[in-house]
């Protein structure tokens, strides 16, 4: 390919990821992330030299693995912000949001409002749990809404829940705003935060959410872990939602009671080594810095959509500074085609709904092709994209 202008991407960290070979161009990351060595060493440790269980061990090691694992809640905590006795453990962003919906009540309120760009998760677990969904609708370059949301915000919603950074469109929200309109109509502010713990640095006390979900791996961490973090009020409010062991203070026959969050909402043996893990993928993305991170997978993004907008045939979605996620289809060649050709090539992007089916639905379109980048991406994955978007075009005239 020819680039139009130098990629100003600037970091070389490709080393650092043992699954990526020569001549593999790993682009969906948004989907999950591939893991630097530096977690997997870290997860490796915790089997092969730390391991024993948490929170019930009188023995040296117990305790040890104790603190390895509350230092991990720690760090997750910190790294968006807000405190330790506010972050859940889950086994990702799906079941946070299903912990949130069973369980966290808004007076009598029965309807939430989303937004047309969300994820299945963020859909699904408001209809399982009995609530009437509003849905704010999209700007035309793809972004949520937001003057549309404060006209429907009302008293009648429990909650407003809305994607931080969008799994398809890579648009983000302007989420003080959001907080503003939940706010002022009494409701809550669930942020599924995805896609934008890993891409841009989040503040939760800054972004004025109630709620905020996110997974491990897509975090450069493990699979089986990820977080919810909500305000020390709301999760107070809340029931317990799963019962068993390590939730509880005293049980008997007659009557339970409860510990008090996080410890209970996390019944069972926890996720032990994912979250070490976790910890670890933390402390390589700070050790990076999520600003550098944001702006390399902009910059690669950027580039992207300027070479696919100079193609022919080529419909790009979202808004011009999405983060780090292109979607896109190549005219008349259903997205599945153009994922296997550029399979062929070398290039993995996923083709499919995203699990956004609405979202699909608004676009008009049975599914997309999405390149997303990561630390590890270069200009040589543009390349590669492009190149193999050129096969698609040569088979397909
Ligand atoms: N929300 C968004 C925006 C996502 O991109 C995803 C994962 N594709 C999820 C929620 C669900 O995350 P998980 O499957 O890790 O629970």
């Amino acid at each position: 390919m020819t680039a139009h202008a130098p990629i100003a991407a600037p970091l070389d960290l490709r080393g650092q990821f043992p699954a990526i070979g020569p001549g593999w161009h790993y682009l969906d990351s948004a989907a999950t992330a591939q893991k630097p060595q530096a977690v997997i060493d870290a997860i490796t440790t915790a089997y092969a030299r730390d391991y024993a269980t948490v929170h019930r061990g009188v023995y040296q090691r117990s305790a040890e693995m104790t603190g390895r694992f509350e230092a991990a809640r720690a760090a997750t905590a910190r790294f968006i912000g807000g405190q330790p006795d506010e972050l859940v453990f889950t086994r990702g962003a799906t079941e946070a949001i299903n912990l949130v919906a069973q369980r966290f009540q808004n007076g009598t309120r029965k309807r939430v409002l989303v937004s047309q760009l969300e994820h299945h998760s963020n859909i699904v677990p408001w209809q399982l749990a009995g609530y009437a969904l509003d849905v704010v609708p999209l700007s035309a370059d793809g972004r949520i809404d937001l003057d549309a949301a404060e006209r429907m915000a009302s008293e009648d919603h429990a909650v407003i829940a809305l994607a931080h950074v969008s799994n398809v469109l890579g648009s983000v929200l302007d989420a003080p705003r959001a907080a503003q309109i939940a706010r002022k109509a009494g409701a809550a502010l669930l942020l599924d935060g995805c896609q934008a713990a890993p891409r841009l640095p989040v503040d939760v006390a800054a972004l004025d959410c109630d709620f905020y979900a996110f997974s491990g791996h897509k975090l450069y961490g493990p699979t089986g872990i990820g977080a919810l973090w909500g305000k020390a009020d709301r999760l107070a409010d809340m029931a317990p939602w799963q019962g068993g062991g390590a939730m509880i203070d005293r049980v008997t026959f007659a009557e339970t009671t409860y510990l008090d969050a996080p410890a209970r909402f996390e019944a069972g043996t926890p996720h032990i080594v994912g979250a070490v893990g976790l910890h670890a993928a933390i402390d390589w993305v700070e050790g990076i810095g999520r600003d550098r991170l944001h702006a390399h997978e902009a910059a690669l993004a950027a580039a992207a959509r300027e070479a696919l907008r100079a193609m022919n045939d080529v419909t790009l979605y979202g808004p011009d500074d999405s983060a780090g996620i292109v979607s896109f289809n190549v005219d008349g060649v259903h997205a599945h085609d153009v994922g296997t050709i550029l399979d062929d090539a070398g290039v993995a992007v996923r083709a499919g709904h995203h699990c956004a089916q609405p979202l699909m639905d608004h676009l008009g379109v049975a599914a997309t092709a999405r390149a997303s980048f990561a630390a590890h991406g270069g200009p040589d994955d543009v390349e590669a994209l492009v190149d193999g978007l050129k096969r698609v075009k040569r088979i397909f005239r």
